[in-house]
């Protein structure tokens, strides 16, 4: 199943055309597309059922986050052997570094970002998991059933801001206004051959610069989720990102960062391409 958010609205995807939930449902399902995931059970149980109207075609810019508001955003860092080693870091070992990007930085996967000044905004392509059943103390197995589904992240990240500072500052480098796109759209994990192998990629104007597979992963997502629970409950709704293998600009030598009128597209298999255009 896949949903996503037009215009701010929940809808279902079928054969690529948008079916809104509220009036297909009569009512029973609101539109906000954050407000499903507490009934996430309930509404798969229902779209597998239900009789559909005729979808409608639509302009992926008018796509929004598939969770546009979470009550937690946990980003995850260092989570690919090859993007620490790059990076300068040593190897987590009982949980990799956590840190958020604040709410205001949503934004759905087609999208222009102003860049700020200092010229040292990077780019990060990265699985998102989002929360389907609330998690607290959980094993390892099991946790796909508790994930509503998986979409694409963009984690831009303004180095100077990050690294600044006595101690690194990664929620605030990585929270600038645009700095967290998100889609297309939610894909639910069974919808893959085998949902802990997905291949992600980034290029710049079309010029490939990442490319990895989530088996690559250090701690896969039920891994994190497992741990992150541990420590505090996961909530529906809540969005992990999970970590970028290597390539990013930071990484590089020479060091590479994002220029006025560059594109950046981020894809992921089976879920589509997140589409970011700079400006100065
Ligand atoms: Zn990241």
């Amino acid at each position: 199943m896949r949903t996503a958010n037009l215009s701010g609205r929940l809808v279902l995807l079928v054969d690529g055309l948008a079916v809104d939930v509220e009036r297909a449902g009569d009512g029973r399902f609101t539109a906000d597309p954050q407000a499903v995931y507490q009934r996430w059970g309930e509404f798969r149980s229902w779209a597998a059922s239900a009789r559909l109207p005729e979808g409608v075609a639509f302009d992926p810019s008018d796509l929004g986050s598939p969770a546009p508001a979470p009550r937690q955003l946990l980003a995850v860092g260092l989570n690919y052997r090859d993007h620490a080693a790059e990076s300068g870091f040593t190897l987590p070992e009982g949980l990799p570094p956590v840190f958020t990007k604040f709410a205001t930085s949503i934004t759905g996967p087609v999208t222009e970002v102003t860049l700020p000044p200092g010229g040292s905004t990077d780019w990060e392509v990265e699985l998102v998991a989002v929360i389907g059943q609330q998690c607290r103390n959980v094993a390892q197995v099991g946790v796909w059933g508790r994930i509503a589904g998986v979409t694409i992240g963009q984690d831009l990240s303004e180095r100077i801001t990050q690294m600044s500072g006595p101690a690194p500052q990664f929620s605030l480098g990585k929270s600038l206004p645009g700095f967290t796109p998100m889609g297309p759209c939610l894909v639910t994990p069974e919808e893959f051959a085998d949902i802990d192998d997905l291949e992600l990629r980034a290029t710049i104007d079309g010029e490939e610069v990442q490319k990895g597979r989530t088996r690559d992963l250090i701690f896969s997502v039920p891994a994190l989720v497992s741990r992150l629970s541990a420590l505090l409950p996961l909530l529906p709704g809540d969005v992990l990102f999970t970590g970028t293998p290597a390539g990013v600009g930071w990484g590089r030598e020479p060091q590479r960062f994002l220029h006025p009128g560059e594109e950046l597209v981020s894809t992921i298999d089976g879920i589509g391409e997140l589409r970011q255009r700079f400006i100065a």
